[in-house]
C-alpha cells in the first residue's frame, strides 16, 4: 500500500488544474488521496508566486505544513509550482523540512519524485527546475478538485505577451496551445462525467491556437466544443482585450450553451499607463471594446481586473479609470494594488505611487463598483434565470446557493435560493426576488431538463 497524499493548491484556477494532474498521476501510481492533512503521509503544497503577496502566503503555508512534519504528523513534504521556479534555490536552504522541490515544468515527474522521497533519499532535498514546457493532454491523468458539476479546461500553458509588470512568462514559459482534438476529447469525457459547466482557462484564452500554425483559434475550438452532445454551459475566462474578435462575439450571441460572460482583464484604461504596461493600447481603446461587447444582442456579463498605483498613475489618470468604471460596463471587477516584482521592467520605472495612495485608490474604485453592482442586481428582480444549483450554502446550513451563467466559480457572487428544491449539480429555474450588493436572492421554480 502506497502512502497517502494531501495536496494544498494555492493561487489561480490554472494552478488548480496542475494540482489535479499531479493527483491524477500519483493516484495512477497507487498513492491514495486524503482530504485531511492529519491523515496524510506525504503533503504537497502547489504554490503561486507571481506577486509578492502570493509568495508570502505560499511560504507561510509551507512553514505551517513543515511544523506538522517536524511534530511527527507527516513523513514527507514536497513543494511545487511557481514559487519554486522563482525562489526555489534560495528557499531550499532555509526550509530543510521540505524533501523535494519542483517547478511547474516538472509536473509529469511527480510520481517519481514521490517514490524517491518516500524511500528516503537522505541527502539535500533535490530541486527539479527544468524549462517550464509541460503541456498536459486528454490522456494526462487528472483527479478533479472542483465539484462534480463544474470543471476547468486549461486550453494552453504559458504566455508570450510581455506585460511589463508580470513574471508569468519567465515562470511558465512561452504560450503553448493544446491540440483541438485533445480538448474536444477531454470535453466529451467531462460532460460524460456529469460536468455541466466548463470554464475555459489559459493565461490568455484568445491566443489559443495561434502558436500551432494549423489555422484554428479559440472560435474554432468553441464551435467544436458546441458539437459535443449534452454540453450545458461553456464559459470564457482570461480573454486578452486585443484578442476579442467579432467572430467570438457572434458565438456568444449565437448559442445559449456559451455563457453570456466575458472575463477581459483590462488592467487600466489610460493610454499612457497601458503603453507602460506593454498592453498595446494603440490597437483598440478599452472603451471601444466594451462598447462593441455591450451593443451585442445578448447582454454579456463583463468581468475585468484592474490595477491601481502603477508607476506614472497621477490623480488625473486615476480619475480617468474611475470614470471608466463609473460608466457601469462591468458586472464584476477585481482590483489590485500594483506590486513591483523584481526582474520586471515595471519595477525599474520612475514615478512610483506611494503605497497608501494606491490603497486609497483601490478603496475608491471598489466603492464605485459596489454601487454599480447593487444597481445592476436590483434590475434583475423579477427575472427568471437558469441557475446551477451548488447545494447548501456553507454559511447558512439552510439555504441553497448557486450561480447563473453570468457568475463564474471562485471569483464572482452567487444566487442564494430561499425557497424551492432541486438536486445539487442540476440547472434550476430561479425567480429573482431580492438583490444585495453582490449576491442575488431567489426562489426555485423548477428543475430544467437539459
Ligand atoms: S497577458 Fe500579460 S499579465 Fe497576463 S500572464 Fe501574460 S504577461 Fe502576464
Amino acid at each position: 500500500m502506497k502512502e497517502r497524499i494531501y495536496l494544498i493548491s494555492l493561487g489561480c484556477a490554472k494552478n488548480l488544474v496542475d494540482s489535479e494532474h499531479m493527483l491524477g498521476i500519483l493516484n495512477q501510481r497507487g498513492y491514495s488521496v486524503v482530504s485531511d492533512l492529519e491523515e496524510a503521509d506525504l503533503a504537497i503544497v502547489n504554490t503561486c508566486g507571481f506577486i509578492q503577496s502570493a509568495a508570502e502566503e505560499a511560504i507561510e503555508t509551507i512553514l505551517r505544513v513543515a511544523e506538522k512534519k517536524a511534530a511527527g504528523y507527516l513523513k514527507n513534504l514536497v513543494v511545487a509550482g511557481c514559487l519554486v521556479q522563482r525562489y526555489g534555490l534560495k528557499l531550499r536552504k532555509h526550509i530543510p523540512e521540505v524533501d523535494a522541490w519542483l517547478g511547474p515544468g516538472e509536473i509529469a515527474k511527480i510520481a517519481d519524485i514521490a517514490d524517491s522521497v518516500t524511500r528516503g533519499q537522505g541527502q539535500e532535498a533535490p530541486i527539479h527546475l527544468g524549462r517550464p514546457l509541460f503541456l498536459a493532454d486528454h490522456r494526462t491523468p487528472r483527479l478533479y478538485g472542483t465539484p462534480f458539476y463544474s470543471g476547468y479546461l486549461k486550453i494552453a500553458e504559458g504566455c508570450s505577451h510581455r506585460c511589463s509588470f508580470c513574471t508569468i512568462p519567465s515562470l511558465r514559459g512561452p504560450y503553448r496551445s493544446r491540440k483541438i482534438d485533445s480538448l474536444v476529447m477531454e470535453t466529451e469525457s467531462m460532460v460524460e462525467g456529469g460536468v455541466k459547466e466548463i470554464n475555459l482557462i489559459a493565461q490568455d484564452t484568445t491566443m489559443y491556437g495561434r502558436d500551432l500554425g494549423e489555422g484554428y483559434g479559440l472560435e474554432d475550438l468553441l464551435e467544436e466544443m458546441l458539437r459535443v452532445k449534452h454540453i450545458s454551459w461553456i464559459r470564457l475566462l482570461y480573454c486578452h482585450p486585443q484578442g476579442v474578435t467579432d467572430r467570438l462575439l457572434d458565438l456568444l450571441d449565437g448559442d445559449n450553451a456559451v455563457c453570456p460572460y466575458l472575463d477581459v482583464p483590462f488592467q487600466h484604461v489610460n493610454r499612457e499607463i497601458l503603453r507602460r504596461m506593454g498592453r498595446e493600447p494603440a490597437r483598440q481603446d478599452p472603451r471601444q471594446l466594451v462598447e462593441r461587447i455591450k451593443t451585442r444582442t445578448r447582454n454579456v456579463s463583463l468581468r475585468t481586473t484592474l490595477m491601481v498605483g502603477f508607476p506614472g498613475e497621477t490623480q488625473e489618470i486615476f480619475q480617468e479609470l474611475c470614470d471608466f468604471v463609473s460608466q457601469g460596463y462591468f458586472d464584476h471587477v477585481g482590483a489590485f494594488v500594483y506590486s513591483p516584482e523584481k526582474g520586471t521592467m515595471a519595477a525599474r520605472m520612475k514615478d512610483k505611487v506611494e503605497a497608501d495612495v494606491a490603497r486609497e485608490r483601490l478603496d475608491i474604485l471598489m466603492r464605485i463598483q459596489a454601487d454599480i453592482s447593487l444597481k445592476k442586481n436590483r434590475e434583475m428582480i423579477g427575472n427568471v434565470i437558469p441557475v446551477l444549483n451548488e447545494g447548501v450554502h456553507p454559511e447558512t446550513d439552510l439555504l441553497l446557493r448557486g450561480r447563473s451563467q453570468r457568475m463564474a466559480p471562485d471569483v464572482d457572487s452567487h444566487v442564494i435560493m430561499n425557497a424551492g428544491e432541486g438536486p445539487i449539480g442540476d440547472i434550476v429555474q430561479v425567480r429573482v426576488t431580492d438583490a444585495h450588493e453582490y449576491d442575488l436572492i431567489g426562489e426555485i421554480l423548477q428543475v430544467l431538463l437539459l
